[in-house]
């Protein structure tokens, strides 16, 4: 499932993600991280691993997705020896921003960058606990973008295979490091 991480490392970290169906609604099962980053061992050895591919890459910035992603980002970047840039829900950065609206099943989302928090010589990894449809990751993908930025890849905990999420992600590394 990974190459990035060792059987047992990755037994660690799965069994301490559980399902909880039907949250937030109906039909959804939720994947709660909450016992994994309890763990002291099991949540550094997550981020390590969700680190290591990237180690290489000359990465300037962990854009971390709110907010479960703020959770992994930050010790991904200081991982890496990068800076951490936050992407919020509409109105919560308190200086001026760029802006991404996305489609969610029923509606749409928001998402927004600090227009200044990296520039054109930026190599930035995007960082999230869950892949689902990939609509959330791709939406920070072009705020990233839309700052001159390049995005050299994303990271994951969890991908939800049956969701496709990494067809809308192609021609990008994407690394995930426990694949239902
Ligand atoms: P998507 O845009 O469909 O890829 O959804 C990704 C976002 O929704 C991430 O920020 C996840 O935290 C959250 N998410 C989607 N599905 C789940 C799930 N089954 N369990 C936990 N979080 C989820």
């Amino acid at each position: 499932v990974s190459d990035t991480a060792s059987r047992d490392d990755l037994e660690t970290i799965a069994r301490r993600i559980r399902d909880i169906p039907d949250y937030p609604r109906a039909g959804i099962v939720f994947k709660d991280i909450t016992p994994l980053l309890a763990d002291p061992h099991a949540f550094a050895t997550a981020t390590d691993a969700m680190a290591r591919p990237f180690q290489d890459d000359g990465i300037t910035h962990v854009v971390g997705i709110e907010s479960r992603g703020f959770i992994l980002a930050a010790p991904v970047a200081q991982r890496l020896g990068a800076g951490f840039v936050p992407v919020r829900k509409r109105g919560k950065l308190p200086s001026a921003t760029m802006q991404r609206e996305y489609a969610l099943e029923y509606g749409t989302d928001c998402l927004e960058i600090h227009a200044d928090a990296c520039g054109p010589n930026a190599r930035v990894l995007i960082v999230d606990d869950v892949l689902a449809t990939g609509g959330t990751a791709d939406a920070a993908r072009h705020l990233v973008e839309a700052l001159g930025a390049t995005v050299a890849g994303f990271s994951f905990l969890i991908a939800l295979s049956f969701l496709f999420g990494e067809r809308r992600l192609a021609d990008s590394v994407v690394s995930s490091l426990v694949v239902y």
